[in-house]
């Protein structure tokens, strides 16, 4: 019987096992049946996850793309650059153009990182690095940014550069909005301005002009400018503004004659329009001037002639290139200004010019009649060779001359000049006179004051004078003007100059005729003022000093003879019964008696005796350092040539006569009241005799 208890147990332990294991195999079941649940579901979701990564991602490229797109089309420069190490990450075709290049990898090689890719400060790399690192410290940076390449034109960008998120990490974005037509408008009117502001102040023509060159440079990117000046005069053109193109073609063209073929300017100014050579290489007008342009790297150039405000060709303004060019539309409306600027300056300093010529010509010819018309007859052959001095030096003549002619002998010599240093003298090398009709000068002149004459000209027979004088060599020319004393021609004034150039503009030819006319105003009136002062000083009948200039001799021998101790005598007669002379033969033959009179006068002195008419028929001798002993025989001849000398009346003439010599203290008056005394003793003894006062 214990088997069946062992058994049952076992039994009921077999029973249990069974239903564990069923309950087991349930779970493991459930639990499969709620992985795969799970694992569906899982699966489910990493397909939606991983789904939506991929949109993610698309939708993300997209927007790089989109926005790579939005830069690529954009016309703002945009370059991003790696923030430590500044490599270009990106670059837009905006900001390719701009910097010249077709890759991002050549904007890094080839621009930014050559030094002077930039420019000047602040327009260098180094500046633009200094910006980036401002960036990357503080943020955004905004700047204006001026880039030229060399060879190419100059670019303006208004720049900003700022730290952005890139790609996980920060990187620096560059934009730049190119203001290059801004910049160039802006600096174009800094020209203008500044072209004015010289041109009001005065500052000088070539300094107006540079700064309108420099103007037309700005609105003409890539050209550079010269302005040259019309010298009408020469027939030439001068560069006077433009200093951007080489010195040695600048000087090459100064000078540039006005003829065809004279390159661009010249032959515009001949033509009298505007002249383009796209290439000077095979352009005939620069035949002459090619050598020099291409040795300059000019190519081609645009002269546009600059006309005046009455149409009048003032100069030129040029444009040059490098390469081979021709100006279209716009070029040609962006040099209007310029142009129109250009003549205004000219003109104002031709206007200047030739206001302070006329003011200098003013002066001169003021100061020179003032000085001449002012003169002491004495001073007047000094006078007259100082204003041909004035005259030669302002004009820088080799000589002035003044030849005047005798009227009887039709005579004609230099009578004043000045030459110039270095230039022989006509009057050293010939003090002659030579033979000159007046009638034929007139007639040559056929009624015009002046005339020129040339080298090379054949001198006129009416001026053969000149001929003998001198020769005028090449450059040479002598203005000759005629010098008039009231209405007849009494002479010429010559004045000689070498000059490379014709120096006998209208002006000059004017003032010189003025001057002659000067002359003959001063020879006018210097031959009056010695007629006056003879005049004033001798008597009229006889020739002789009158009173008052005895009285001032005598002045002058008491003041010699008081200072030095010395002495002199005076002498005084009278006529004999001179009113009887006139009573009988009448007044007429008085006159000439007492002509008669002062000449055996005169003929019996010494030339430093003093001879005059002290009154009516009384007569007065000075002896200059003569005692009164040596005075007295003195006296008696000439009273023994008197009484001797046949006169026009059928009757002797004779003289009374007093002497006295100076006593020291004496006044002029009081030997002359000795002197008188005498005569009156003379007189008293029966006249025709000599006495003296002692
Ligand atoms: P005495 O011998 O005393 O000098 O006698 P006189 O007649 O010469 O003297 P008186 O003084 O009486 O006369 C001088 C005369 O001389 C009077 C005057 O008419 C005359 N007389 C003076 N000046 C001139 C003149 O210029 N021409 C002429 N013809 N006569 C003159
Ligand atoms: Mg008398
Ligand atoms: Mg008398």
């Amino acid at each position: 019987m214990g088997s069946t208890t062992s058994d049952y147990g076992f039994l009921f332990f077999r029973s249990a096992e069974i239903g564990l294991l069923s309950l087991l195999t349930a779970g493991l079941a459930a639990l499969l049946v709620w992985s795969l649940i799970r694992y569906r579901r899982l699966e489910q979701q990493t397909r939606g996850l991983s789904h939506e990564i991929g949109s993610a991602s698309r939708s993300l490229r997209n927007a790089d793309r989109d926005l790579r797109t939005l830069f690529d089309q954009s016309a703002i420069a945009v370059i991003l650059l790696d923030r430590s190490t500044k490599a270009v990450l990106y670059a837009n075709e905006t900001a390719m153009a701009a910097f010249g290049v077709r890759s991002e990898e050549q904007l890094t090689t080839e621009v930014l990182q050559k030094p002077d890719a930039w420019g000047e400060a602040p327009f260098r790399l180094l500046d633009f690095e200094e910006y980036l690192t401002k960036t990357a410290r503080a943020g955004v940076q905004k700047f204006e940014w001026r880039q030229e390449p060399p060879g190419r034109k100059p670019l303006w960008l208004d720049c900003s550069l700022s730290v952005i998120s890139y790609r996980g990490g920060h990187a620096l974005m560059f934009t730049g909005v190119n203001i290059t037509a801004r910049k160039c408008a802006e600096t174009a009117d800094r020209f203008r301005h500044q072209a004015m502001t010289s041109m009001a102040s005065d500052k000088g023509l070539h300094v107006a002009l540079d700064h309108l060159a420099s103007m037309a440079e700005t609105r003409l990117p890539g050209s550079r400018c010269g302005i040259m000046v019309h010298d009408v005069e020469a027939a030439r053109l001068r560069w006077v503004g433009g200093r951007s193109l080489p010195k040695s073609l600048r000087e090459r063209l100064d000078g540039l004659p006005v003829a065809f073929g004279a390159a661009g300017s010249g032959t515009a100014v001949f033509i009298k329009g505007r002249v383009v050579s796209r290439d000077i290489r095979t352009d005939d007008r620069w035949d002459r001037y090619r050598e020099e342009a291409e040795l300059t790297g000019i190519r081609a150039c645009w002269s546009e002639p600059v006309l005046g405000s009455g149409g009048e060709l003032l100069g030129t303004f040029d444009v040059y290139h490098n390469e081979p060019w021709t100006p279209g539309d716009d070029d040609i409306d962006a040099l209007t200004d310029p142009i129109a600027m250009a003549s205004l300056a000219i003109e104002r300093h031709q206007a200047k010019g030739q206001l302070e010529q006329m003011v200098l010509s003013e002066q001169m010819v003021r100061r020179i009649s003032t000085d001449l018309l002012t003169l002491d007859a004495e001073e007047t052959d000094e006078g007259i060779v100082r204003t041909c001095r004035g005259l030669g030096e302002f004009y820088r003549a080799d000589r002035v001359f003044l030849c005047q002619m005798e009227d009887v002998s039709q005579q004609v010599h230099i009578s004043h000049e000045w030459s110039a240093v270095g230039v022989l003298p006509l009057r050293e090398a010939s003090g002659r006179k030579f033979p000159m009709q007046q009638t034929s000068v007139v007639k040559l002149f056929d009624g015009k004051p002046s005339l020129i004459l040339s080298a090379g000209d054949d001198i006129p027979p009416a001026l053969g004078f000149v001929g003998e004088l001198l020769s005028l060599q090449s450059k040479q020319s002598l203005l000759l003007a005629m010098v008039y004393r009231g209405d007849r021609m009494c002479g010429l004034l010559g004045i000689q100059t070498t000059a490379a150039i014709n120096p006998w503009t209208p002006q000059r030819v004017h003032t010189s005729e003025l001057m002659a006319n000067l002359f003959g105003s001063a020879l006018s009136r210097n031959e009056l003022l010695h007629s006056l002062t003879y005049q004033a000083v001798h008597d009229q009948l006889t020739g002789l000093y009158n009173r008052h200039k005895l009285e001032s001799f005598m002045d002058q021998e008491v003041a010699r003879c008081t200072r030095y101790g010395s002495t002199f005598s005076l002498v005084i007669f009278d006529l004999d019964h001179f009113k009887s002379i006139n009573d009988r033969f009448g007044h007429n033959e008085g006159d000439s008696v007492l002509a008669g009179v002062s000449s055996l006068l005169t003929d019996g002195i010494r030339e430093s005796e003093i001879a005059g008419r002290w009154g009516g028929e009384e007569f007065l001798i000075i002896l200059p350092e003569t005692t009164l002993d040596c005075a007295v025989p003195v006296a008696d001849r000439l009273r023994g040539s008197i009484e001797s000398h046949r006169f026009s009346i059928p009757e002797r003439v004779t003289i009374s006569v007093g002497v006295a010599a100076f006593r020291p203290g004496d006044s002029p008056h009081e030997i002359i009241q000795r002197a008188d005394a005498a005569l009156y003793s003379a007189k008293e003894s029966g006249r025709n005799c000599v006495k003296s006062s002692f």
